[in-house]
């Protein structure tokens, strides 16, 4: 676009008048392009990468093995686990918390966890009003996933073609 013309339509305020007339449009034809959040909400892609929760199976068991690679492969290092064998010989986490404050959502974990028990889930309404709230410890973690599963389960089960 050469420079005269970008020149003209500075001059003429053209971006500004075709700005007001989409918003004249909008106004009379009555298409609504927003939504009246908290009330009403938009709609989330399967894949939406939102608070972390730890998933059980149907009998109540946690999902997660202590295999660590979600801790191993977490770039901000937001993970700290422990954990140590049962009675049974399973072994299972003592310990799971994720430090909300330093966890940059990339999906690293749940991409890295082969029994899909860390998750995000579609629940974006987190925020807090201190930092020690979002030091997710396992009940915390544990309650979001069951609170949520239903959702995390469909949203897997729609995503699954493409994993
Ligand atoms: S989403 Fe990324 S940064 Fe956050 S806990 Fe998982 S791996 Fe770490
Ligand atoms: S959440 Fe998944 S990747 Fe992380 S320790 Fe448990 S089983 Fe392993």
């Amino acid at each position: 676009m050469s420079v005269l013309f970008r020149s003209i339509r500075s001059l003429l305020l053209l971006e500004l008048v075709r700005g007001m007339a989409l918003t004249l449009w909008t106004m009379f034809t009555g298409r609504r392009v927003t939504v009246n959040y908290p009330y009403e909400k938009g709609v989330l892609s399967p894949r939406f990468r939102g608070e972390h929760a730890l998933r059980r199976y149907p009998t109540g068991e946690e999902r997660c093995i202590a295999c660590k690679l979600c801790e191993a492969i977490c770039p901000a290092q937001a993970i700290t686990i422990e954990a140590e064998p049962r009675e049974d010989g399973s072994r299972r986490t003592t310990r799971y918390d994720i430090d909300m404050t330093k966890c940059i959502y990339c999906g690293y974990c749940q991409e890295a966890c082969p029994v899909d028990a860390i998750v995000q889930g579609p629940n974006y309404e987190f925020s807090t009003e201190t930092r020690a709230e979002l030091y997710y410890n396992k009940d915390k973690l544990l309650d979001n996933g069951d609170r949520w599963e239903h959702l995390i389960a469909a949203n897997i089960a729609q995503d699954a073609a493409y994993r």
